[in-house]
């Protein structure tokens, strides 16, 4: 078995520290349970930044150093200008907005590139010094576009993968990227570039033909004589363990108690990062014109939104928070009553076995992004209902959208249709809900995290042996 050379942007691992201690805990983020196994069973490196460790004693430090070896994970330090430029800077501030088509949303002054550059640099030079003949490499999203091609510089015969978490837009989308040849041709650099939907795999063969030339054969593209595949993987999450926790105990009291507490109403849900590219408006406007046009369910509704907080260094998410506020306040205070508000807005996070708890609370899990690059919140609210039960109202604009067959789908640019579907989800059927609910369980059983780390690893695998053109 080949040893697995992880590299993401982010060790799967958070450093805890409690006055003179320091811990290194492992996160429990679907990519890092995911990957685990394979992680652990190659022997292989998991290459990332650990997060920001430049407040730590020396002797701290050399603790966190050696609990990270003995999980082997490399880290990669990043100064706080290399946070600001290279993450916060161009992976957040163009390419997050790039790929999910909010285009406005790009700074005008694109001068965080160079460091972007040189970041992915470092990393293409830490995951060079740690190879050895014979490994498999997987690089892992946006902010890490340009390491394929730079390892390849360096490391012309190995094996290497990259997959791209978040959309990749239409090509006439892309073109507007300065950079976007770079970026291309950083991508070229693997043996097998992955995404979510078919649709991300053309958009992307789409802006290799318009902007390098090259005509991709089905899912083959010829790149300095070497054959680069693409394909569409559909990333799924750890379904049994969400179903596991969802029939616990303590979970199933904290259902209870969630119930309670909206007696003799329905419960709407919404769990998302407060992010911009989540749809949290809109979804807000489609409850209040559902308030609006049925008088009938005023008083009947509570719809609990979870808005993680996310990026808070990034303007554009401090605008978009306050926007959220004052709609969340308009609403309330034009339905609300003095014993009752529509929308309980938490603006803080939970772990996941309070996340099973409402997802197995609620009558409709609303998760309506206006663009997605998965989704898997979609997933787990499926994985956390063995009862069968619940209904799921789910963005066309999310990658989840393309397999969750027993979903209310809508565009949730059309906010009258949106409160339509959410009007259809609460009348719903318990028949048919039992049925939508069973397919959408079994798909997302079926096509877990697990499967698509073998499903993708396996095609990486099974590639021929690469050809190198040194001529
Ligand atoms: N999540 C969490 N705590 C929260 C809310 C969300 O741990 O309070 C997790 C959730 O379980 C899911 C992830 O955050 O695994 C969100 O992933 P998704 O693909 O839905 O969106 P992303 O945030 O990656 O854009």
């Amino acid at each position: 078995m080949s040893r697995l050379l992880l590299v993401s942007n982010r060790l799967p691992v958070t450093v805890k520290v409690e006055k003179d201690s320091v811990a290194v805990a492992r996160s429990a983020g679907g990519l890092a349970t995911g990957l685990r196994r394979p992680h652990e069973r190659s022997g292989g490196l998991w290459i990332g930044w650990p997060g920001d460790v430049s407040r730590l004693s020396d002797a701290q430090r050399t603790r966190v150093e050696a609990q990270l070896a003995e999980q082997r994970c490399v880290p990669l330090h990043l100064t706080s200008s290399e946070v600001n430029r290279y993450y916060e800077g161009y992976s957040n501030r163009v390419l997050w907005p790039l790929c999910h088509y909010m285009l406005d949303r790009i700074p005008r002054q694109d001068r965080d590139w160079e460091v972007y550059r040189k970041v992915n640099e470092r990393f293409a030079d830490l995951v060079a010094k740690q190879y050895q003949p014979g490994d498999i490499i997987w690089v892992h999203d946006y902010q890490l576009m340009l390491v394929p091609g730079m390892l390849r510089q360096r490391l012309p015969e190995a094996r290497i993968g990259y997959f791209h978490h978040i959309p990749f837009p239409s090509s006439e989308v892309f073109r507007t990227l300065p950079r976007r040849d770079e970026l291309l041709k950083g991508l070229l650099g693997a043996d097998l570039v992955g995404f979510h939907t078919v649709s991300y795999v053309r958009h992307f063969s789409g802006s290799l033909l318009r902007q390098l030339g090259l005509d991709t054969d089905v899912d083959c593209i010829t790149w300095e004589g070497r054959q680069v595949r693409v394909g569409a993987f559909p990333m799924g999450i750890d379904a049994d363990a969400f179903d596991a926790l969802a029939r616990e105990v303590g979970v199933l009291e904290d259902v209870a108690s969630v119930r309670r507490g909206a007696e003799g109403q329905r419960l709407l849900l919404g769990i998302d990062r407060l992010d911009y590219t989540k749809g949290i408006p809109r979804r807000l406007l489609a409850v209040q014109r559902l308030l609006e046009r049925e008088p009938s369910w005023r008083g009947r509704l509570r719809f609990v939104q979870v808005a993680v907080p996310s990026r808070t260094q990034v303007e554009a998410y401090a605008t978009y928070r306050e926007q959220v506020n004052e709609l969340v306040g308009r609403i309330n205070g034009q339905y609300g009553t003095v014993q009752n508000v529509p929308v309980h807005y938490l603006f803080r996070s939970f772990n996941e076995k309070q996340l099973a708890g409402l997802y197995r609370a609620a009558d409709v899990m609303l998760v309506t992004p206006v663009r997605d690059g998965m989704n898997l919140v979609a997933k787990e609210f499926c994985a956390a209902r063995p009862d069968d039960d619940g209904v799921l109202v789910l963005s066309e604009f999310a990658g989840a959208a393309d397999e969750m067959r027993g979903a209310l789908v809508v565009n949730t640019y059309d906010i009258e249709a949106t409160a339509d579907a959410i009007e259809q989800a609460l009348k719903m059927s318990e028949t048919e809900r039992r049925e939508r609910m069973r397919g959408l369980r079994a798909q997302v059983k079926a096509h877990d995290v697990h499967w698509w780390v073998s499903h993708f690893l396996g095609r990486l695998q099974g590639l021929p042996t690469v050809s190198v053109n040194r001529a």
